[in-house]
Formats: structure tokens, C-alpha cells, sequence
């Protein structure tokens, strides 16, 4: 249990039960006692005193007295120790920068959302999201020297090995490039690149509407669609790093163009560059009454402005909105069929409008999926809103800091 990096298992990782004990405590953030440890991991108090021993050494726990009463005494919980270092996530996301400062346990302490098209290319981006580092640490008065790992979240298949994105449809310009190896330099600390939507299912498990569950998924609605699959635990990535791409599931044979080039694609129904063409073409057809029409000119007309008209109860946008989330629940309900999964977490901007989007969802998938696969399954809108997939960046980025720090 609580195998979950987000990371292939390391071979190099010795000591087994000392990762298991490192990890339930991170993830356990209101705390855990040495009992519970040895309890929830099947260890001798001998064994987890040895090795809280260790962690409280090199300061990467510590103990605070506020658990229950037991015999008179009230117990020690354990946590990490927050001061001990620093680290940031980093969402590159279609249309916008966000990056989070965050302390050893995982609590942010600054952050910075700017809008910004990725089709500008990475040297422009990533000189961007350079500015943003730089800006984040004056704010927090640290250098570039107390920041352990970064993890950077991308909306392209990334191929692990390269440190870069493969044929990404949405991200132009960004094929090959060496992105991790290009911000190892600028920064000189470890990074962990992954898809934008694998540390959306991360940061959900690890602090939002997932935690504990060991099968979610995590659909991303961003620009594009994509999906972050953790099964059983672990974040699937397939063969070459690409699975989960959802987005190009074809729905509608010979339907819409994609910006992968085929037709008919989810992303080319249901993501938030479909919804907002939607839009704009129905304010551009007549006889259709909508206050989408106020907004000019009307190419500005974004998937977020159709959720907020919905919201306000805009007829045109709900219809767009719950067209929407029909398809996404066709695709869905093949996922739910392959994966059986306990819970679905939708994610990106359009999300936040919740029922609205997540009914016609919900209803769309339940009517598509077997029996035994829905029983026990749950479709949520995810709780970290905007911060999941750099939540999930920090996650990763934690991984690598925290397990450097106990000499894993
Ligand atoms: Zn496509």
C-alpha cells in the first residue's frame, strides 16, 4: 500500500519499509502516530521506532502532542516537518502559466497564475515560466538554491526517457524539445516532467477529492481533453508514456476537425476550444438569443465565458455545456467499461460550473456502462479546482526532494 510516486518503482530504493512510513506520513497530513504505523503497515514498534529515529534526525519529521487520550497520555503524532526545504509545481497549461510554492509538506506558500498560449513555443514559454520562478521566490524572500525539485506539468504525451513531448496536437512548436533537461539547466535542481492530467489524478489522490482511492480517474477539460489514469495505485503510463490521451478517442465518424488531425474526436466535441467555437457559432447565427452576444468581438469568446452564461441560466450556453458533457460521458462510459474504476474526478476550467456539466456527464456514462462497473462508482468535479495538476506537480516534485533528504 501507498506505493503511489507517481513514479515507476525505483530499483534503487532499499529500504522498503522506510519508504512505506515516509509516505504514509505525507499523505496522512493531519498526522499519524507510531501505533497507527505500525498497525496500518504490518511493522514492530522496534522496527518503526528505528526508522522515525532516522527521519527525526535528519529533521525530515517531526512530532507534535495533540493526538487522542490513550492511558492517561495524550499520544504523539508524527508529520513532516515543514521547514525543511522547499519546492515548486509548475502547470504549463493551452492558455495559461501557474506555479506553487510549496514547503516539505506539501502546504503552499505563494503562487502565481498568468493567462499565456503555449503555441508561442518553448523557448518563449519556458523563459516565461523562468520570470515566474524568479518572481515567486523574491516574493518569499528564498533563492533559487532553497528549491529542491520542481515538477512541471504539460498538455502533451510526454515521453519520460526524452524529458519531452511527442507529437503534442495542442502544443506547437514543442516536439522534442528537451524541456526537463532545458530547466535542469536554468535551475540546476532535479525536475519531474509528466502530462498535464497524469498529476491532475496525483493531486486529487494525494489532497483533494480522491484521497485513498486506489482506481481514479482524473478527466481533465482544459483547451484539449485528456485523462490521468491511477490503477491500482499506480499512474498508468503504457508502453511509450502516451496513455490516457482521451481527447482523440474517436465519437462521431467523419465529425469535426481535430488539432490532431483526424475527425470526430472527443477534444473536437467536448474540450474547451469545441465549446467555445460552439458558442461563437451560435452568436453568429441568427434567431438565437443568447448573452454570450454582449461579448466582443466575438472570436474572444472563451469556454469559460459559456460556463459562467450557463451558470446565470443562458439557455444557448447550457445547451452547449450539456452537449458537451454527453459526449464526454460516451468516452467516459468506455473508460468505465475497460478500467472499472471507483471514482472519476473532472478537472480543468469548464468543471468548475459542477452539476451543470457534471449531470449530463453522469447520465450520459451510467447509461453506457455495465452494471458491475457502476456500483460502486462515483463522478465528482474536482476539489483542488484549478490547483490539481499543480498540486499533483508538487507531489512529484516532493517525491524527489523528500526521498533525497531520508537517503532512499
Ligand atoms: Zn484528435
Amino acid at each position: 500500500m501507498f506505493q503511489l510516486n507517481g513514479l515507476p518503482p525505483d530499483p534503487r530504493i532499499r529500504n522498503s519499509n522506510k519508504l512505506s512510513v515516509l509516505n504514509l506520513i505525507r499523505f496522512t497530513p493531519e498526522g499519524v502516530s507510531r501505533a497507527d504505523l505500525a498497525r496500518q503497515l504490518g511493522l514492530s514498534r522496534a522496527a518503526i521506532t528505528s526508522i522515525i529515529n532516522d527521519l527525526l534526525e535528519v529533521e525530515l519529521v517531526r512530532e507534535t502532542i495533540n493526538g487522542p487520550v490513550t492511558g492517561g497520555r495524550r499520544s504523539k503524532l508524527l508529520g513532516i516537518h515543514p521547514e525543511g526545504g522547499y519546492v515548486t509545481g509548475v502547470d504549463i497549461g493551452a492558455t495559461h502559466l501557474g506555479l506553487l510554492l510549496a514547503n516539505l509538506s506539501a502546504q503552499v506558500v505563494h503562487e502565481i497564475e498568468i493567462p499565456f498560449d503555449v503555441c508561442r513555443g518553448p523557448e518563449i514559454c519556458l523563459a516565461k515560466v523562468d520570470d515566474l520562478m524568479r518572481e515567486l521566490l523574491v516574493r518569499a524572500d528564498l533563492k533559487l538554491d532553497d528549491v529542491s525539485a520542481v515538477g512541471v506539468g504539460v498538455p502533451g504525451p510526454v515521453v519520460e526517457q526524452a524529458g519531452a513531448v511527442i507529437g503534442p496536437p495542442i502544443m506547437p512548436g514543442w516536439d522534442h524539445f528537451p524541456i526537463q533537461s532545458h530547466l535542469q539547466n536554468l535551475w540546476n535542481c532535479p525536475i519531474a516532467l509528466n502530462n498535464d492530467a497524469e498529476l491532475g489524478a496525483v493531486g486529487e489522490w494525494a489532497y483533494g477529492a480522491g484521497r485513498g482511492e486506489r482506481h481514479l480517474l482524473y478527466i481533465k477539460v482544459g483547451y484539449g481533453v485528456g485523462a490521468g489514469l491511477l490503477i491500482d495505485g499506480q499512474i498508468y503510463r503504457g508502453a511509450t508514456g502516451s496513455a490516457g490521451e482521451i481527447g482523440h478517442i474517436t465519437i462521431i465518424d467523419r465529425g469535426p476537425l481535430c488539432t490532431c488531425g483526424n475527425r470526430g474526436c472527443l477534444e473536437a466535441l467536448a474540450g474547451g476550444r469545441a465549446i467555445a467555437e460552439q458558442a461563437k457559432h451560435a452568436v453568429r447565427a441568427s434567431g438565437h438569443r443568447t448573452q454570450l452576444s454582449s461579448i466582443e468581438p466575438v472570436d474572444s469568446i472563451s469556454s469559460l465565458d459559456v460556463a459562467s452564461a450557463a451558470r446565470l441560466g443562458d439557455l444557448v450556453a447550457q445547451e452547449i455545456i450539456t452537449e458537451a458533457g454527453n459526449y464526454l460521458g460516451i468516452a467516459i462510459a468506455n473508460l468505465i467499461n475497460i478500467v472499472n474504476p471507483g471514482m472519476i474526478v473532472i478537472g480543468g476550467g469548464v468543471a468548475q460550473i459542477g452539476d451543470l456539466f457534471l449531470e449530463p456527464i453522469r447520465r450520459s456514462a451510467s447509461e453506457r456502462s455495465l452494471e458491475a462497473a457502476v456500483q460502486r462508482l462515483r463522478i465528482t468535479a474536482a476539489t483542488l479546482g484549478r490547483r490539481s495538476t499543480s498540486m499533483g506537480a508538487v507531489v512529484q516534485a516532493l517525491t524527489i526532494a523528500l526521498y533525497e533528504k531520508a537517503s532512499l
